[in-house]
C-alpha cells in the first residue's frame, strides 16, 4: 500500500531521454531519499510525483489514485486541473528556492494558503500558522518579513507553510542546496523531526549524512535510470 508510487515513468525533452522507466513506491511513514549526479533527473522525477512535470509514459499514483490522467472512453486523457488538484491535495512540496511572498510576514505566509485554499476564518488561520511556526522553531519570528530572515529561517517558514495544509506526503527538492553551509543543519533538523513523527517523505538531496541517517530507502539515479536502490546501509556500505 503505497502513499506515492511511480510505475514506469519515462520522460523526454525533445530527443533527450531524462527519465527511463522509473518505478518506486513509498509506504506510509517511510522516507525515501533520491540521490545522484547533477542532471541525472532527480528534480524531474520529484516534480513528476506531484505532476508539476508532465511525463511521456507510465503512471503516478497518490494514495492509490492515478495523478494527472483519467480514463476516458477506454483511453488515457489528461485530467482537468480540478481533478489533478483533488488527487494531489495531500501532497506538500518544498523547493530549493523558498518562494515566500515578500510582502507578507512569516505568519502571513503560512496563513495565506489556509485562507485561500481552505477558506479558513482569519483568526483560526493565524492560530494554525503560529502553531506551525512553533513546530519549526520560529514562533518568535512570526511577524518578521522574509527579507529579515536568514535562508535557513525562510526555508523553515516554507516547510511550516506546507505542513499547515496537513499533507500526508511531503516532497522536498534539494531543500538545503541554496543555503549557506552553516544554515543547512537547522533545516535538516526540522526534516529529521518530521521523519521521526512518521511523515511520509521523498527527498532529493546531496546531503549523504542525512540520507544515511534518516532514509528507509535510497534511490541512486544516474542518467535518468535507477542505478541502485535499497536501504542506506546497503547503498553506503564501504566496498
Ligand atoms: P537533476 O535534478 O538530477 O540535476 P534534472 O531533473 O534537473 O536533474 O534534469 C535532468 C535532465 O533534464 C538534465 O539533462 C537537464 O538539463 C534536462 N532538463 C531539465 N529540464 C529541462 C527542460 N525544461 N528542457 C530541456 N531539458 C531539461
Ligand atoms: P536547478 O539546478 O535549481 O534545478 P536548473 O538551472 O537545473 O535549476 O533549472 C532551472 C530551470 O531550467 C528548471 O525549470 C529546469 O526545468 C529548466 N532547465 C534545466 N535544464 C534545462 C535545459 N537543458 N533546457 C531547458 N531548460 C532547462
Amino acid at each position: 500500500d503505497y502513499l506515492v508510487e511511480a510505475r514506469g515513468i519515462s520522460k523526454y525533452y525533445g530527443q533527450t531521454r531524462v527519465l527511463n522507466n522509473i518505478s518506486l513506491g513509498v509506504c506510509k511513514s517511510e522516507v525515501t531519499c533520491i540521490i545522484g549526479p547533477s542532471g541525472s533527473g532527480k528534480s524531474t522525477l520529484l516534480r513528476s510525483l506531484a505532476f508539476l512535470e508532465e511525463y511521456d509514459g507510465g503512471d503516478v499514483l497518490i494514495e492509490g489514485e492515478l495523478l494527472g490522467y483519467i480514463e476516458k472512453d477506454g483511453a488515457r486523457a489528461r485530467a482537468p486541473l480540478s481533478e489533478i488538484n483533488r488527487v494531489r491535495r495531500h501532497v506538500g512540496m518544498v523547493f530549493q528556492q523558498f518562494n515566500l511572498w515578500p510582502h507578507m510576514t512569516a505568519a502571513g505566509n503560512v496563513a495565506e494558503a489556509l485562507l485561500r485554499v481552505k477558506k479558513m476564518p482569519r483568526a483560526r488561520a493565524r492560530e494554525r500558522a503560529m502553531h506551525m511556526l512553533e513546530k519549526v522553531g520560529l514562533a518568535d519570528k512570526a511577524d518578521a518579513y522574509p527579507a529579515r530572515l536568514s535562508g535557513g529561517q525562510q526555508q523553515r517558514v516554507a516547510i511550516a507553510r506546507a505542513l499547515a495544509m496537513e499533507p500526508h506526503i511531503m516532497l522536498f527538492d534539494e531543500p538545503t542546496s541554496a543555503l549557506d553551509p552553516e544554515l543547512v543543519g537547522e533545516v535538516l533538523q526540522v526534516m529529521k523531526e518530521l521523519a521521526r513523527e512518521g511523515m511520509t517523505m521523498v527527498v532529493v538531496t546531496h546531503e549523504m549524512g542525512f540520507a544515511a541517517q534518516v532514509a528507509d530507502r535510497v534511490v541512486f539515479l544516474d542518467k535518468g535510470e535507477i542505478a541502485v536502490s535499497g536501504p542506506p546501509d546497503e547503498i553506503f556500505r564501504n566496498p
